[in-house]
């Protein structure tokens, strides 16, 4: 499909999700309807109300436990091959600058920068950080899905869309949750294989990443509310689709629990050293715990104790090896602005020269469509035991890594509804290649 009739065609169908007065005034008799505008909405009205009156919601300190081990930390890094290193060290790198980069670190961790001749230009414990960077937050934080909110919204998805949607679990996390998943499919329910080309879109493998959460849940709304719109239609008819919001479950209601920032990245492992955590997207099998990985259990970019040692990955794994019709797949994280594409563990773009054009084809029509970036995953750093280079590498699959905006892990809720619009057109030009990613070449 050319590129401006599908962003026409697009164009079209968001403007068309825009409600009526009418309309709006019978959505609010539905107490508890879940539709896309009204959800959006709420959004909005929440961050407002947040706005008003922070200093009545907002608790007298942000931060939560656990910050006192941890550092933000600004560090020089020159190029690609510097900030490689720097994850190696255990820093998880958030902003990149041209000649220096931002990113959290474990207090036992910052011997090693200096050893190994890394200036640190800056460096605060993530409790000032959060106190002096994000005090206004937690006013607007509860319009983010926590665990059962999201889980509610797609058993509601499912429920009303019987026909076409169906509700099952990739399995459970340590703590025992599920990792929910909506499909979509006129032909095949929950776990029951498909031969129509598949697309699969995962949210929140890092769990203080919360916003990963909100657009592929916020997509799969506005997907069953545009349903039989004919351009969508087409895609639900033909399409395998998959969506899971929250990979992380544990790790985010960590984060959350307490009410206060936790800065929490990984999920919920309790290592050997009592430190909490693995790093989900350092734990796949891709080059696993080599380049952009750390083996120090602290630290952010831990890689865990063996490939898929954690049951969120092996999950993941087992889900997609037994979908061998899986084409595309799109994971959800926060905060750079970018489309990141294979390889990420090695330095260089992937070997087979037409794969290479299809993944440069389509990082450039999601970039334009969200004004984000599009980048060749290792000419930001390189890092192994990703979910995308695994994926790619094992089954063939078209895996983007989505870096969503914000400028903070918490960036607050009014962030939501313009990220969520942008990343729909995204997500269905996904959609509207995934019957055959080639044809993106023609
Ligand atoms: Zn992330």
């Amino acid at each position: 499909m050319k590129r401006y009739a599908f962003c026409l065609a697009l164009s079209f169908f968001l403007s068309a999700t825009g409600v009526s007065a009418a309309e709006q005034a019978e959505d609010s008799r539905k107490e508890g309807e879940v539709t896309f505008n009204r959800l959006l909405d709420k959004l909005t009205s929440d961050y407002e109300k947040g706005l008003q009156a922070p200093a009545q919601t907002s608790p007298a300190d942000p931060a939560g436990p656990d910050l006192e081990d941890r550092y933000w930390i600004t560090a020089k890094a020159a190029d690609k091959y510097e900030r490689t290193k720097l994850l190696e060290a255990g820093l998880s790198i958030e902003e990149i600058r041209p000649d220096s980069v931002s990113g959290v670190i474990h207090k036992n961790s910052l011997p090693l920068l200096s050893e190994k001749g890394f200036v640190v230009e800056s460096r605060k414990t993530l409790a000032q950080y959060v106190r002096e960077d994000m005090k206004d937050f937690p006013a607007a934080d509860s319009a983010y899905s926590n665990y059962r909110e999201s889980a509610d919204i797609l058993k509601n998805l499912a429920a009303k869309n019987q026909d076409i949607a169906s509700l099952f679990s990739l399995g459970k996390t340590i703590e025992g949750r599920e990792m929910w998943t909506l499909r979509i499919n006129t032909s095949a329910k929950g776990e029951t294989p498909s031969a129509k080309p598949g697309a699969f879109y995962v949210g929140t493998h890092h769990a203080r990443e919360h916003l990963a959460t909100e657009v592929p849940l916020l997509f799969a709304v506005w997907l069953m509310d545009n349903r039989n719109a004919p351009e969508i239609k087409k895609y639900i008819d033909t399409l395998d689709i998959y969506i899971t919001p929250m990979l992380n479950p544990d790790g985010v209601e960590y984060d959350i629990s307490t009410g206060k920032y936790r800065m929490h990245r990984k999920n919920a492992r309790t290592n050997a050293d009592k430190t909490v955590g693995v790093d989900l997207n350092r734990n796949y099998d891709s080059w696993w715990c080599t380049a952009g990985s750390s083996s120090y259990p602290g630290s952010d970019t831990y890689c865990g104790t063996a490939p898929f040692s954690e049951p969120e990955t092996q999950a993941v794994k087992k889900f997609v090896e037994a979908r061998k019709n899986l084409k595309t797949l799109m994971s959800y994280h926060s905060f750079s602005n970018l489309i990141l594409y294979p390889w990420g563990g090695k330095d260089g773009p992937v070997e087979n020269e037409r794969d290479r054009r299809v993944f440069a084809k389509m990082g450039g029509e999601m970039a334009a469509l969200t004004g984000y970036t599009p980048e060749l995953s290792s000419d930001l750093y390189v890092a192994t035991g990703d979910t995308c280079d695994w994926a790619y590498a094992t089954s063939g699959i078209f895996a983007f890594t989505t870096e969503l905006e914000g400028g903070s892990f918490y960036p607050g809720s009014g962030i939501i509804a313009g990220s969520v619009r942008k990343n729909v057109k995204a997500a269905v030009y996904m959609l509207s290649v995934s019957g055959d990613p080639y044809r993106v070449l023609n």
